[in-house]
């Protein structure tokens, strides 16, 4: 499990036990679907559920009770849709998907991804987070960037948080966070927790207001996680 999931080493026993129990129901309770012939193995949907479940180590099951079926891909598809990445840009060359989630849909994942990224969470990035982020997201219908939010002082500061950090991104670009999650608010939210849960330094550096409404959302403090466990 540590070679596909970084995050295993830096959870206590209590952690673990609780990461395992969600995954366990995850895996069982999702129909899983391979697309042209991709077997999806036991290690494939292990791989998907802790990431996905590491998301809701603290929160409410239930935010994934209307996922019915994850459907995997073994590599990328190409997408020509038009994008818009705010301020004016727009794009349709072509952009390889590796994921895609719907209200009520099937959450897609591309396995050569899923799969890289696990081995390599420096990169910053990864699916798994993205589009499970994405489904927190849907719980009350809309993939607007908020969640929702049970804590009336988190609810306060979010809005304010997500928009100014919205703005300099759509004016001076982010390097850390990159040009996709200026596409809006949602994508934000999605891509805010891929860095969360790669490079949680990195992001509260970066991003210190951000870091800290994320993590009071998901309850966890990733950067601390990994503070102790270095060395
Ligand atoms: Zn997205």
């Amino acid at each position: 499990m540590a070679a596909r999931f970084v995050w295993w080493e830096r959870l206590d026993p209590d952690e673990r036990s609780r990461l395992e129990g969600l995954v366990g129901t995850f895996v069982a309770s999702k129909h899983w679907e391979g697309v042209s012939g991709f077997e999806v193995t036991d290690e494939v949907k292990v791989v998907v559920a802790v990431h996905a479940c590491m998301l809701i180590l603290e929160l409410d099951p239930a935010a994934y009770r209307r996922i019915g079926s994850i459907v995997v891909y073994r590599r990328p598809v190409v997408s020509r849709a038009l994008r818009s990445y705010g301020g004016g840009i727009v794009s349709d060359s072509p952009m390889p998907i590796h994921g895609e989630t719907r209200a009520g849909g099937p959450v897609v994942i591309t396995w050569s991804a899923a799969s890289a990224e696990s081995r390599r969470p420096d990169l910053g990035r990864n699916v798994v987070y993205h589009e499970f982020a994405h489904q927190l997201d849907l719980v009350d219908g809309a993939a607007d960037g908020t969640p929702p939010l049970r804590d009336p002082a988190l609810r306060e500061r979010w809005g304010g948080v997500i928009d100014s950090v919205y703005e300099r991104l759509l004016a001076h670009g982010d390097p850390l966070l990159g040009s996709y999650a200026a596409t809006n608010r949602g994508e934000l939210f999605a891509v805010a927790t891929e860095r969360l849960f790669t490079r949680p330094a990195d992001l509260e550096a970066a991003h210190p207001d951000l870091y800290l409404v994320l993590a009071a959302f998901y309850r966890q403090d990733p950067a601390r996680r990994v503070a102790g466990t270095a060395g």
